[in-house]
């Protein structure tokens, strides 16, 4: 049994599908037989090709984008691609090991680590990091979709047992092409409740477990496994007295959540009847349309950066217009709050340029970015303004942290819509703009940022993470990103008492709206709109309908005077056993 963090709750027993990545440092996998030899050189051959003809790509849309320099990297990491030694040593191990290749790509790869970690000079030590971008663009294009299928003997879609993915961490683009698989748990090493991985288990609705030290090397695929999501737990094959019992709680949840979700046109209204918006966080299409299955009343937050982290190059001004555009058909009552790009952090995209920066969450990200690359945040300002012309559009910018970044962003809005105005190009005249309160700095001078935007949106997720400054995504420190705290509510509460004195309409939309203990306390201190993940909705909505405000305000009234993590989340454990104990399998530990 390991132990590790819950990250999104549940109960699940299914079959494990290991996710390697280049960067895996597990054992070398084999193919099932030499007779597989050739089909996986071809594999491998394709990979290299298509690998090439992106960067080459890149070589000629960065240049013309973003400019000349930006495209220089992208030449030296064609070179790479194309580079005759390194793929000979890659097909010399598919043939003489029986590796698969992306086993032997990561044994080349650790091979030239090797090399360099034997050099001294920082410009040597910048082309092993431009060597591992290309080793996981080639990785990249040999992991997921077929292997699942090969690995487990059978196609998972018509497969009986559920596959559970076990991975060292899952990146951007893997939680992309996850996304159409049918899995039912994720289980990673790193990361923790805010990585890929949680906000793809999430937004599935399935349980997960980050932080699993060694799992990678525990596991194989085929394995049965349990996840815990609950409980933060994983039970690697599991004693028949275990695995029955966990298959009854697996049918309870199961079940659970079946029934909840038929709340979904009942409205959102507390037991004493105060009214609730519970919206959703989205990142694509699929989860707008989910969002309209579960009840959500809008979308409270619209992750653009996964249109660009599925795409090679800046998507243009048009393309985006119809994105969001389609998205805002797709979701509920035409209700769409566009946040911004928010790249940077753990997100990058190769055609903006790769930064190795020591800390990327403090560095150069999310509105940071879109600053720097002024052509490209015009574009994306335009399409969303055009696209307010079909529902109700906001648009929410992500990580200000002072007024000067506020007033140069309400510049740009202005600058284009006179734009487009003079252009004669259409564009929904009603969009209001709204702040991500994300950064401590700009919630202390939350007064001076209400008197400049329309609405605000509290992302807990990273508010949380600068507050006790301990990076979200590392299980070390995981302890300490605890929403439950006495530093977090007593923030929350003086910006949601900011946003109630003007009239400002406020929403949190980090992952603890979706949480049923802070859940509990963020509507005692006032708040009443709710942005989550589509499939805590109906969990959200009868928690909430099974509470009354002056209940709540009774909670988060003795949760302010509490001191530390421990006292608070045994208060609210015991005051949601109160308010819906059937409720609780679906917070986490
Ligand atoms: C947040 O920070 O709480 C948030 C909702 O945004 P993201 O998780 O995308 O950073
Ligand atoms: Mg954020």
């Amino acid at each position: 049994m390991h132990k590790g963090i819950s990250v999104s709750p549940g109960v699940v027993v299914g079959v494990a599908f290991r996710v390697d990545s280049v960067f895996g440092t597990g054992e070398p996998q084999t193919l099932a037989g030499p007779g597989l030899i050739p089909a996986e050189i071809e594999r491998f051959e394709h990979a290299i090709t298509t690998s090439a003809s992106e960067l080459e790509t890149f070589v000629f849309k960065v240049a013309q984008q973003l400019g000349p320099s930006e495209a220089e990297i992208f030449k030296t990491h064609l070179q790479i691609v194309n580079d005759h030694a390194m793929q000979a040593k890659v097909r010399s191990l598919i043939e003489t090991k029986n590796y698969t290749a992306l086993s032997a790509l990561q044994i080349v790869l650790q091979g030239y680590a090797a090399s360099f970690a034997r050099i001294e000079q920082d410009y040597l030590r910048e082309r092993l990091a431009d060597l591992r971008d290309v080793f996981s663009r080639i990785g990249s294009h040999l992991t997921v979709q077929a292997p699942v299928a090969t690995a487990l003997g059978h196609d998972p879609r018509d497969g009986e047992e559920p596959v559970i993915l076990v991975a060292t961490e899952i990146l951007p683009s893997q939680a992309m092409s996850l996304g159409s698989l049918p899995i039912a748990g994720i289980v990673t090493e790193a990361g923790g409740g805010t990585s890929h991985a949680a906000i793809l288990a999430r937004s599935r609705g399935i349980p997960a477990v980050s932080g699993v030290t060694g799992i990678t090397t525990e596991v194989r695929s085929g394995d049965t496994i349990i996840v815990d999501g609950r409980e933060g737990l994983v039970l690697v094959r599991p004693t028949n007295d275990e695995l029955s019992s966990y298959r009854k709680l697996q049918r309870e949840f199961f079940d659970l959540k079946d029934r909840l979700v038929l709340n979904r046109d009942q409205p959102a209204v507390s037991a004493d009847g105060a009214q609730i918006e519970l919206l959703a966080n989205i990142n694509n299409v699929a989860d707008a349309q989910a969002a309209v299955k579960v009840g959500a009343s809008g979308v409270g937050l619209f992750r653009t950066e996964y249109l660009f982290l599925s795409h090679t190059d800046v998507p243009d001004e048009e393309e985006q217009y119809q994105h969001y555009r389609q998205i805002i058909e797709d979701a509920p009552n035409r209700a769409v709050t566009i946040r911004t790009l928010d790249l940077g952090g753990d997100k990058t995209v190769a055609y903006l340029g790769r930064r190795d920066e020591a800390n990327p969450f403090m560095g150069w990200r999310s509105i940071r970015l879109s600053f720097e690359h002024p052509r490209m945040f015009e574009r994306q300002i335009r399409a969303i303004l055009r696209a307010g012309r079909h529902g109700k559009v906001s648009m929410l910018f992500p990580m200000i942290t002072t007024l000067e970044e506020l007033r140069h962003v309400n510049r740009l809005v202005e600058e284009s819509r006179r734009n487009l105005r003079r252009e004669g190009v259409p564009f929904g005249d009603d969009v209001k703009t709204g702040v991500m309160i994300e950064v401590p700095a700009a919630a202390i001078c939350i007064d001076a940022i209400l008197r400049e935007t329309d609405f605000i949106s509290i992302g807990s997720n990273d508010l949380i993470q600068y507050l006790v400054a301990a990076d979200r995504d590392n299980p070390k420190v995981a302890h300490l990103c605890e929403p439950l705290s006495p530093a977090i509510f007593r923030v929350l509460k003086m910006v949601l008492d900011a946003c109630q004195r003007t009239g400002t309409p406020v929403t949190v939309c980090g992952e603890m709206a979706g949480q049923p203990r802070s859940v509990l306390t963020l509507f005692g201190l006032g708040l009443r709109r709710f942005s989550m993940s589509p499939a805590f909705v109906p969990t959200i909505k009868a928690l909430l309908g099974a509470v009354t405000i002056a209940q709540a305000e009774r909670f988060a009234h003795q949760v302010l005077q509490l001191k530390t993590s421990e006292e608070i989340r045994a208060y609210l454990t015991g005051r949601l056993h109160e308010v819906s104990s059937l409720l609780e399998v679906f917070d986490s530990a």
